[in-house]
């Protein structure tokens, strides 16, 4: 099938149609209209094949997680999604496979109301990137550098969970252990934009986990100037990862696994109240696991106050392989 018909049945006819997309698919550029006195904020996320995905992944969840990571982006921004643009590189024209892709990508597309308006499809080895763009009131976003000695640090959800999914995917967990929620959170990570909108009231710093949280963390503190004091009892586990480690849980994979997606953000304690009005409201867990302290680096501790020190800390795509 020609490239032009492939943009027309898979990328065209699936888009959906918001009013400040003045142009979508089909010309030599697409062209929107912002809402007046609103901000841009813009991410982009490249996924390859057996690096940000095991070669087994099916075509719809890769679909529904290349959008996933990025709108988990503009969600530790707190802004709301408009836009997607997706550069497709795939090894044959397998349409099954571009079909399967879309039908992933546009189920979340249709739950945010996020216009596919452009993009650009190659030969090559599978590989795919999005970008997308969202909108922001005048600096009203949740920035890294902004927290604060004092502020108390909150984990959404659990922690964990697609880490050992990935285990399970890659055939290193025995059988008898199936594991579907781990593997389900690998390949379809929640963005939390609606956690990251009612946090613009309470809180100033976010960052979505999708390193692991030593690491993005770590970007918190460094950014800020300040340092972190994490109690590892307090990391909030799910009900299978709790059954599958029984009381010995892999704690590098937890805190430095990576793939979770949920938000990292501190509060003045002032504001905790609030915290736990939007965990009701969202019905999404909100847990404390730690405060922002004076000095450097992340301090882990365990129930007796007894510091563990983790050596790895989150996936480094240029890490000395040697090292
Ligand atoms: P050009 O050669 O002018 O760059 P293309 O043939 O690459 O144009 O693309 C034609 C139209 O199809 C453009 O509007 C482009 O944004 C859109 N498009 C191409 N590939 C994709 C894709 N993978 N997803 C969404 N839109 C795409
Ligand atoms: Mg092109």
């Amino acid at each position: 099938m020609p490239e032009f018909e492939l943009i027309d049945r898979y990328f065209k006819s699936r888009a959906r149609s918001r009013p400040d997309v003045l142009l979508g698919i089909g010309d030599d550029c697409a062209v929107l209209q912002p809402p007046a006195g609103m901000q841009l904020a813009v991410t982009m996320d490249t996924l390859v094949a057996g690096v940000h995905f095991p070669l087994n992944t099916s075509a719809q969840d890769i679909g529904y997680k290349s959008l996933a990571v990025n709108l988990s982006d503009l969600a530790a921004m707190g802004a709301q999604p408009a836009w997607a643009m997706l550069a497709l590189t795939l090894p044959d024209e397998n349409e099954t496979w571009v079909d399967a892709f879309m039908q992933g990508f546009d189920e979340l597309a249709r739950q945010y109301q996020v216009q596919l308006m452009g993009g650009d499809t190659t030969r090559g080895p599978l590989s795919i990137t999005i970008q997308v763009t969202g909108f922001v009131e005048p600096e009203r976003v949740l920035r890294r550098d902004a927290a604060k000695m004092g502020d108390r640090i909150y984990i959404s959800g659990t922690l964990g969970d697609a880490a050992l999914g990935l285990k399970k995917c890659l055939q290193k967990i025995p059988p008898q252990f199936s594991l579907p929620y781990c593997v389900q959170r690998l390949n379809r990570p929640i963005p939390r934009l609606e956690l990251g909108r009612a946090l613009l009231d309470v809180s100033h710093c976010a960052i979505d986990v999708s390193d692991g949280l030593l690491a993005d963390l770590g970007h918190i503190i460094k950014a800020s100037h300040c340092a972190a004091r994490i109690e590892l009892v307090r990391v909030p586990l799910s009900d299978d990862l709790k059954k599958y480690y029984g009381s010995n849980p892999d704690w590098p994979a937890i805190i430095a696994g990576g793939d979770d997606y949920e938000l990292c953000f501190t509060v003045a304690p002032e504001n905790e109240k609030c915290v736990q009005a939007i965990s009701r409201e969202l019905n999404l867990a909100l847990t404390c696991v730690g405060d922002v302290v004076a000095g450097e680096g992340i301090h882990c501790v365990d129930q007796h106050n007894k510091e563990i020190v983790f050596t790895q800390c989150g996936y480094n795509h240029f890490a000395n392989p040697a090292s």
